[in-house]
């Protein structure tokens, strides 16, 4: 456990005065964390003496922690076809949209799984789609051939 001092971020500017946080995480100066639900801040001091906080110790928070960049992040797909179908069934189900993805996810088109990779027009690997998308999003078309199951 670190002991922190962080200042709030008003949009993208670092306001206010530094408050002192634990964090579960290694952070370092300069690092974007996330407080609590709502709010961000920037470590403004990674290693505060215990001594700094004694009189106030049991007032003070846990931040949640590191903010991870978006360009940072593990790709976190999985391609499972039932589980695809399930998924996109449910998504239009929820959100009352027509539901165009063959239910077998194989394309009438160019016969090819389409929650599998597989190989588009110019013969190259295409990657199809993942459970996370086929929850997500409508499937309008193939990701392999590009036929459009909608028209
Ligand atoms: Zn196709």
């Amino acid at each position: 456990m670190k002991i922190i001092k962080v200042r709030f971020l008003k949009g993208e500017v670092p306001s206010g005065r530094a408050y002192t946080y634990f964090s579960d995480a290694p952070v370092s100066v300069g690092d974007l964390v996330q407080i609590n639900s709502s709010a961000k801040g920037i470590v403004i001091e990674a290693d505060v003496p215990e001594s700094e906080i004694e009189a106030f110790r049991d007032k003070v928070k846990t931040i949640v922690g590191k903010v991870v960049a978006e360009s940072e992040k593990e790709p976190n797909e999985h391609f499972n076809v039932s589980d695809s179908v399930a998924a996109q069934e449910r998504y239009c189900k929820e959100k009352e949209y027509p539901h165009f993805a063959p239910n077998n996810g194989i394309c009438w088109k160019c016969n090819q799984q389409i929650y599998a990779e597989g190989k588009n027009r110019m013969g190259n690997l295409s990657k199809g789609i993942s459970v996370e998308e086929a929850g997500s999003e409508l499937i309008t078309g193939c990701p392999h051939c590009n036929w459009s199951y909608c028209e």
